[in-house]
């Protein structure tokens, strides 16, 4: 699997949120760079810089290396952006990802769907004879759906994901 920036801007925005991209850019294909230089880079305070950097560092994204500034007496950290780490939370997030496709087709092959012309509301088979098949938000008689093409659309996105898995 070739790592593009897509699939590292993706992985990131989904474990560490869409704001930290300016600093994974930053940190990007470089080692051991000061979070004030990291700061000054994504123009942000210090304090929200490190924010970022500890959310990433929650998920094994970064590591860091801590010097003892001569001058100042105190610790300044040094982070670098640990690429190897995206491959693996790629295929965990697929995993994830494949396993509630699964559930939600296990759903829809194993129970009918009915609802009213307008489709107020979705609802199975039991809880569809709980209302006396009337939506229970407009009140007209709710039909039993056909999802064959929900369910197949299902399968093809689980098919796409076990291929890339597979890969
Ligand atoms: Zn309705």
């Amino acid at each position: 699997m070739k790592l593009t920036n897509k699939i590292i801007e993706g992985v990131v925005t989904e474990v560490a949120g869409e704001d930290v991209l300016p600093l994974v850019k930053a940190l990007k294909n470089r080692k051991n760079i000061s979070e004030f230089k990291l700061a000054e880079n994504i123009a942000k305070e210090v304090n929200e810089t490190r924010n970022m950097l500890y959310r990433l560092y929650d998920a094994n994204l970064v590591s860091f290396i801590r010097k003892k500034d001569k001058k100042k007496g105190w610790y300044i950290y040094y982070w670098t952006f640990n690429s190897r780490r995206v491959k693996d939370l790629f295929s965990q997030l697929k995993k994830r990802k494949l396993g509630n496709l699964k559930n939600r087709l296990k759903r829809e092959e194993g129970s009918n769907f009915f609802s009213c012309q307008d489709t107020c509301m979705r609802l199975d088979f039991e809880q569809a004879t709980g209302f006396n098949y009337k939506c229970p938000e407009c009140g007209a008689l709710m039909y039993e759906e056909n999802n064959t093409e929900k369910i197949e659309s299902i399968k093809k996105e689980v098919l796409v994901l076990e291929k890339e898995l597979a890969a």
